[in-house]
């Protein structure tokens, strides 16, 4: 990286100008400064030796850049690399910009990772924004060049994002700083567009010059091989404001009523190839006629009243059966996907087993209303209550209420299920979409699909995920501007949309679309062998999961042994606790399915997001903080000793069968825990039950455990990093809020380095460390996380074949490499940068 100096008669002065480009830089850049001279009687002035001195001290081979302020701070400087001798000084260039200015735009610009050259380009055009903004129509003086200006690229797949601005000044100096550091190492041509005008976001002279004010929409184009990554940066950075607080929100976000962060873009407008941008939910391409569909909510018939006894026996078979049909897309998304998938309809389950909403029912058929009405009325004011809650999570729940009133009202006034037998693969196109609307899609006939509304963690998203459906969310007036029946490309990846493709365009889009269904083939082939990396290197890679049917579909997809089963799965669907012999028989199975290969079963993780019906709890402000997975087994011992009998048991039967405890904050939680595993162990053999210890391995999920790691890991044979807790735990970001959702990534540098703490004291005491979090089954972080020196990755059963793929593309010394660069990183963009 090229380093700066900074030469000036006034010590005070060259003190200024250092902490003000300290400050845009955060230190990136290095920085010396050669400023006045050793006498107090006259300090100003300037002297050779210190400047040479100050060269040497951040010498780079990249190049230094000296900025002088007058006079004789030339003579001197000369002076200076006449004495370092000629062969250090070929890269040293003194430069006749402005000092502050010019010392602002060089840092910025070294700090970007540019060349000598383009350095010294930026010091000098460093006076154009104060020209412009000072005297628009002020001709520039002679010798600035007036040509900084870059000429658009006439690339056909240029694509863009627009951001509307918040910043209360604009993107000034400091934003505009952190966009060129954001997004200058990307292999891409890169534009900003405001009030009509285009700059390269490479340069902190021309983002200046636009002069983007609070309000103002700022465009981020972007084209070449790392575009979509580009504007991913770019859109990060944009919901964190560009690095800065934005204490005065303006009215136009007063205006925006929605939950969804979507909505901070602004319209979506089609770019001069036909292009559309919108938000990718669901990776992969899809080509195939748009078809619209539209889920209405059947009407209540008019009809009178029939007695308390009859409306109430309607309400309760019509409620019976939705239960049964969501019990069954609860089992067929399970086996599509994974367990959290089919929990979306499990929890709708639960919320129509809910008494309360019975009790409503009852109250409103006792007044003489018939059931329909009584439940269009109860299913409004309850969505209503959700859209209430401030909580933007909790605002998008309306959706899944009005899903389950759809499904029981259909069942009330006897309206088979829409289903639509579709004869030809088809785009859809819809406003929105309830979960049972995406788990009823053929994904054979429904080759992608576009939505006006809905984030990416929508439920629907979710599905759309689980079933391999190319999806994109976000795309405004979507149902007016498509039109039936033509045919559509669209990238789930990138978020691109063309609704009326040229053929060239076609043939390009069909051209990746086979790329990627080869490259699928290809991982779906290789995934049951294990794999190593380049250099030799084998990584096992494990599965998580929380039935038998997720045990099988493990083994199938190529699982190495399973990292993570989510015991709690097994508490949660029932009205009382599992017994000791239904649990032992659970677990044996998923042990033995696996046979000799390591099987890891975390005790019970309840409280939180996950409670137990028949556990009373009593209510929590944080739940989050509150009672859950260890904390609260060791206050419900009797529940508690259950499992671990159930657990020792199976263990003397299957010595591949490990046990992990969940949210480990302290040494002495774990030793209360272990020395109940070990009496419940000699209870058993006391009564003559054959039980065998099993090995014990923590979750590192609470930054205590971290900091206390070099402690317990003494204790146990293993960690497993639970990234997904960590994350909100370490960024204090709770993972559900949306309002927060910019913290709440695993690659988030505090998080990456809390990782590095756990993997050292690990490896200091001998045991391994896995990750059973989200990111271990997201191959792009595979080669950082090998080069971390983690031992094991354990994931969704789905992304197995491509974990491994990233595994074999990996080479070991270079992914040391990678994970110390990515570990220096200071920010969250450049992570992303680097990934
Ligand atoms: C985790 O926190 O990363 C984890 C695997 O546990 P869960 O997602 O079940 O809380
Ligand atoms: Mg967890």
């Amino acid at each position: 990286m090229v380093s700066i100096v900074i030469v000036s008669h006034s010590p005070d002065l060259a003190k200024g100008v250092h902490a003000l480009a300290e400050q845009m830089t955060q230190g990136k850049v290095q920085i010396a400064v050669a400023a006045g001279v050793d006498d107090p009687e006259n300090p100003i002035g300037t002297d050779a030796i210190a400047i040479m001195m100050a060269i040497e001290e951040v010498y780079s081979p990249e190049g230094v850049l000296v900025l002088v302020d007058m006079g004789s701070a030339i003579l001197s400087t000369d002076m200076a690399l006449e004495l370092m001798g000629s062969e250090q000084t070929t890269n040293v260039h003194i430069c006749a910009a402005p000092l502050i200015e010019g010392a602002m735009s060089a840092s910025v610009a070294a700090a970007a990772g540019m060349s000598l050259e383009e350095v010294t380009n930026e010091a000098h055009n460093a006076l154009l924004a104060k020209y412009q903004l000072l005297n628009q129509s002020a001709k520039l003086p002679n010798g600035i060049p007036t040509d900084v200006l870059p000429t658009p690229t006439d690339s056909e797949y240029e694509t863009e994002v627009e951001w509307l601005v918040q910043n209360p000044h604009g993107i000034h100096a400091r934003p505009a700083s952190a966009i060129v550091g954001a997004i200058s190492a990307f292999d891409a041509q890169i534009w900003l567009r405001c009030h009509d005008r285009r700059v390269s976001a490479k340069s902190i002279n021309s983002i200046a010059l636009l002069d983007v004010k609070q309000g103002d929409t700022l465009a981020c184009i972007a084209s070449g091989k790392e575009a979509q990554q580009a504007l991913q940066a770019f859109q990060l950075l944009a919901h964190n404001h560009f690095n800065e607080s934005i204490d005065e929100k303006i009215d136009v976000m007063n205006k925006q009523n929605s939950a969804n962060t979507i909505h901070q873009f602004t319209d979506i407008i089609e770019d001069e190839h036909g292009c559309l941008r919108a938000i990718g939910i669901s990776e992969g391409i899809a080509i195939a006629p748009i078809w619209h569909y539209r889920a209405t909510m059947p009407k209540a018939r008019d009809r009178s009243y029939l007695g308390y006894e009859q409306e109430w026996t309607l309400y309760t078979q019509a409620s019976d059966a939705a239960q049964q049909e969501l019990s069954q897309l609860a089992d067929r998304t399970a086996h599509a996907g994974s367990k959290s998938e089919s929990d979306i309809f499990t929890a709708h389950c639960a919320m129509l087993a809910d008494p309360d909403l019975s009790n409503q029912i009852a109250q409103q058929l006792s007044n003489k209303i018939n059931v329909e009405n009584a439940w269009s009325s109860i299913i409004e004011q309850t969505a209503q209550a959700y859209k209430d809650v401030s909580s933007e999570y909790m605002q998008a729940r309306a959706k899944d209420i009005y899903d389950i009133g759809r499904r029981v009202m259909r069942l009330l006034i006897g309206e088979a299920e829409q289903k639509t037998v579709l004869t030809e693969p088809v785009i859809l196109a819809a406003v929105d979409l309830s979960p049972s609307d995406t788990a009823q899609l053929d994904p054979t006939m429904i080759k992608g699909i576009i939505l006006e509304q809905g984030g990416s963690t929508s439920h629907s998203a979710i599905l759309a995920r689980a079933l391999g459906i190319p999806a994109i969310t976000g795309l405004n007036k979507l149902m007016s501007r498509s039109q039936e029946g033509s045919v559509a490309v669209i990238n789930g990846c990138s978020g691109e949309v063309w609704l009326s493709p040229t053929s060239l365009q076609l043939e390009s889009a069909q051209k990746e679309l086979e790329k990627q269904q080869f490259q699928k083939e290809q991982a779906q082939a290789a995934m049951i062998e294990k794999a190593y990396t380049q250099d030799g290197i084998s990584v096992d890679i494990f599965a998580n999961l929380a039935t038998l049917e997720d045990a099988d579909q493990a083994l199938n997809s190529g699982a190495e042994g399973v990292g993570l089963v989510r015991s709690e799965f097994l508490f949660m669907e029932r009205e009382q606790a599992p017994s000791e012999q239904y649990q032992y028989e659970f677990y044996s199975q998923i042990a033995n399915t696996f046979g000799n290969k390591q099987v890891i079963i975390r005790t019970l993780d309840i409280g939180g997001d996950k409670p137990l019906a028949y556990l009373q709890q009593g209510h929590e402000d944080n739940p989050f903080l509150g009672c859950r997975g260890l904390r609260l087994c060791l206050q419900n011992e009797e529940l508690f000793k259950v499992q671990l009998n159930a657990l020792l048991r199976a263990r003397a039967k299957h010595p591949n069968l490990y046990v992990m405890f969940p949210m480990v904050s302290t040494p002495e939680e774990l030793h209360q825990a272990k020395s109940l595993l070990s009496d419940c162990h000699n209870a058993l053999q006391r009564d003559g039950i054959s039980s065998a210890i099993p090995e014990i391995g923590i979750m590192i999920e609470v930054p205590a455990a971290v900091v206390n790691a070099k402690q317990l890991a003494k204790e146990v044979s293993f960690f497993s990093v639970g990234t997904n807790d960590l994350t909100q735990y370490v960024m204090a970001a709770d993972r559900g809020n949306n309002a927060v959702s910019y913290l709440v990534s695993a690659t988030q540098p505090a998080v990456l380095r809390m990782i590095e703490l756990a993997v050292k004291a690990a490896h200091d005491a001998g045991i391994p460390i896995g990750i059973c979090g989200e990111m271990a089954g997201d191959p792009k972080l595979t080669e950082t996380l090998i080069g971390m020196g983690i031992d094991k990755l354990s994931m969704s059963p789905i992304r197995i074949a491509a974990v491994k793929q990233a595994v074999r593309a990996t080479h070991h010394q270079q992914a040391k490499r990678k994970a110390k660069e990515v570990l220096n990183a200071e920010t969250l963009p450049q992570i992303l940068a680097m990934l």
